[in-house]
Parts: C-alpha cells; structure tokens; sequence
C-alpha cells in the first residue's frame, strides 16, 4: 500500500457483545484482587467480588436505562411561560471511562421551553442516565443537552458541569484541587450571548 492510497475505515463486524455473568464478573474482580498482590481467599477479601459487582450494578445503572423513556411525559399547559428552566447542583457520581476512577461534581442544566416542559425531576433522571455508566466528562455534557434537545425541542438547551476526576486527584499528576468544566449550548443559549450570560449568572457555580 503507497502512502497516498485513501485509507478505508476497517469494518468490523458488529457481534453483539455478550454479558459476561455475574460469577464470571466476580471472577474477574478476584484476578485483579490477585493481580494487586493481596490474597483473594483472605478472610477480608473473600467477599470483596460480591461487594463490588454489586457496586458496578449502582455505579453502572444507566446502561439499563433509556434517557427518551425518562423524558417521555411532557407537559403541554404551561400557562405562557417560556422564561428558562434551570435546574441547580445536580450531584454527579460518574466514572471516567479511561480508568473506571469516580469523577464528582455537580450539573446544571437549563432549556428555554417552546410549547412543552418536562418535570423537573426526569432532568435529574437524565443526568443520572448518562452519568451511571462510563464516561468521559466532555461526553457526557452533550449526551444530556441531545437528549433533551431530542425530547422537548426546546429553543435551546444548556449544561454546566463541574467536576474532580479522582483519576488525577489521586493518580497520575496528582493534583487534587484540579476541576474540569465543560459546557454544551445549543439554540439561544449559544448564539445569544446575553442568554447564555444570564444562564452562568443565575447558576453562580
Ligand atoms: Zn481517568
């Protein structure tokens, strides 16, 4: 192949990945157990891969969760108003896909409504979606804008997040008091300053 020949994608073919089951998930938390140094049948540990599938079945929730379903019942009688919803300090309890270390922070989340709202609890619910799987921080702020975006078709959306990634808190470079933000507006909020603006000022993070 010369060094100026197009270069095709490679086109695996999509097998459907199959759910290991818990015993073989408890099993590989024993490896790794093993893997540390430490004795998996000590009396302390002998328990620990119950304990952590069991944890990956919370910290990982949101695979088995379907954000459109969360955001199906809408609300049509709204009395007029069309000023923007925001919803303040969303605890965020996410892991970070490069190295399933917790990252925690908060999320705001705001939509300018056209004709529809949502309650305001199945926006928590979203966050909780796309933040009970593997993540990056970047990934997930536009997967919940999309998908409220895709529910209300709001005339636009914004996501703020806040967040310490103990993968560089307690790893790696070592910085603890590092936070990463990372923003997502659409419609208004993005192509009128003023909005977006008046978003930042009233979530005061
Ligand atoms: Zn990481």
């Amino acid at each position: 192949m010369t060094k100026n020949m197009p270069t095709k994608p490679i086109l695996k073919p999509v097998a459907p990945l199959r759910r290991p089951s818990e015993a073989e998930a408890m099993e590989a938390v024993r490896t790794l157990l093993a893997w540390t140094g430490d004795d998996p049948n000590r009396e302390g540990l002998k328990d620990t891969p119950k304990r952590v599938v069991k944890a990956y079945k919370e910290w990982f929730k949101g695979y088995d969760m379907d954000p459109a379903k969360e955001l199906a019942r809408t609300f049509e009688d709204v009395s007029g108003y069309d000023d923007m919803v925001i919803l303040r300090d969303i605890d965020i309890e996410s892991h970070c896909e490069h190295h399933i270390a917790p990252f925690l922070g908060k999320a705001y989340v705001a939509y300018l409504p056209t004709d529809k709202v949502v309650g305001i609890s199945k926006l928590v619910k979203v966050v909780e979606v796309f933040s009970k799987r593997l993540q990056t921080q970047e990934t997930m702020t536009a997967q919940i804008a999309d998908a409220i975006e895709d529910a209300l078709r709001p005339r636009g959306t914004a996501v703020y997040i806040d967040a310490k990634h103990q993968c560089m808190t307690t790893r790696g470079v070592h910085h603890p008091n590092v936070s990463t933000i990372t923003t997502h507006f659409t419609g208004e909020f993005k192509s009128n300053l003023a909005v977006q603006d008046r978003f930042l000022r009233m979530i005061k993070p």
